[in-house]
């Protein structure tokens, strides 16, 4: 069981941005309003997300931590997924391959605290939080040191790690984050932050894009909002004399989730072929949403790639979209 949980993490975790992507989705499910993410050399020694959300019962804390143990679907309709968690993987994978340490409480009860080092798994004991979960991951990869050795520099698992908090952040514009970095020790220092968003999702989303593109970007873009059966897509692009577009600057969304999908991508790209050279990327935080049964969300373990059941449709719905939007705005 713990060599099976060593190898299904490196599924599921690969580097801190993988664990922290985990993480935060969690609090995301549990409903949480603002996410504090704390993290120290680039994640490799200390993961640590703070959510006010439901929180876990005690006696639940072990289940948590049991493989394919997941509360988010009754294994009726794998197809229809609300939620980012499904799998059950992750907090066990997490186990697995660091000293992890679980905290939380849940409305109307004491709050309770598990710990999983390398596999082995604590008594519940009682715990000081006034709500919520706190999740603590140190020493990623200590007990399979083979993957430790394909992390990469603190600066870029730093980066990693802030493209991933952007991502969700840019998904969940009603949800406040926190990235705090603390390498050098005390209160570390506030490397992102966005607080909740207000207003209805187009002003949110507005919002929200400024915090992390950038005024000058929010102020270029145009506002997308189509539909073509049964698939619609939502969001903003930017107008091609937005000059600084690139593939970290392109936000896409499949029912919610962040994608890099490689149809997706291809799409936007098409729709710009007029407008920009070839090596240049447009930036855009695009959202399709579709009925979960028109989309196979579970292609990769990382759950990054989609497979829509039309493709053809998708890809149209984009193109049309976004150069009828370009031609209205005088391109
Ligand atoms: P999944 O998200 O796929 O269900 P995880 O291993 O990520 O699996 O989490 C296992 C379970 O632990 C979740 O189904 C949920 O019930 C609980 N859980 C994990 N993190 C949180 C959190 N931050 N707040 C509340 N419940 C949580
Ligand atoms: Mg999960």
């Amino acid at each position: 069981e713990g060599a099976i949980n060593r190898i299904a993490a490196g599924e599921v975790v690969e580097r801190p941005a993988s664990a922290v992507k985990e993480l935060v989705e969690n609090a995301i499910d549990a409903g949480a309003q603002h996410i504090e993410v704390v993290i120290a050399d680039g994640g490799k020694t200390l993961i640590r997300v703070r959510d006010d959300g439901c929180g876990i019962a005690a006696d639940e804390l072990p289940l948590a931590l049991s493989r394919h143990a997941t509360s988010k679907i009754d294994g009726s309709d794998l197809l229809n997924i609300h939620s980012f968690g499904f799998r059950g993987e992750a907090l066990p994978s997490l186990g697995a391959v660091g000293r992890l340490v679980i905290t939380s409480r849940i409305a109307g009860e004491d709050a309770a605290q598990i710990t999983v080092s390398a596999g082995k798994i604590s008594p519940i004991r009682p715990a000081a939080l006034s709500g919520g979960t706190v999740v603590e991951l140190r020493d990623l990869f200590f007990a399979t040191p083979a993957r430790l050795k394909f992390l990469r520099t603190d600066r870029a698992e730093t980066q990693a790690v802030t493209d991933v908090i952007k991502r969700l952040a840019m998904a969940e514009p009603f949800v406040g984050f926190t990235l705090r970095d603390v390498s050098s020790g005390g209160e570390g220092r506030v490397s992102f932050r966005a607080d909740a968003e207000t207003g209805d999702l187009f002003d949110a989303l507005h919002g929200r894009l400024a915090r992390v593109l950038g005024a000058e970007f929010a102020e270029n873009a145009l506002k997308i909002d189509a539909e073509r059966e049964g698939f619609h897509l939502t969001g903003y692009a930017a107008l091609p004399t937005y000059s600084r577009g690139s593939a970290v600057t392109q936000f896409l969304f499949v029912n919610g989730r962040p994608v890099k999908d490689k149809l997706l991508i291809g799409a936007l790209k098409g729709a710009y072929f007029d407008f920009l050279s070839r090596d240049r990327h447009p930036a855009a935080a695009l959202f399709v949403d579709c009925d979960p049964h028109l989309v196979d969300v579970n292609v990769h373990p990382a759950k990054s790639e989609v497979r829509f059941r039309d493709p053809g449709v998708v890809r149209g719905l984009i193109v049309s979209a976004l150069r009828h939007g370009l031609a209205e705005a005088g391109h």
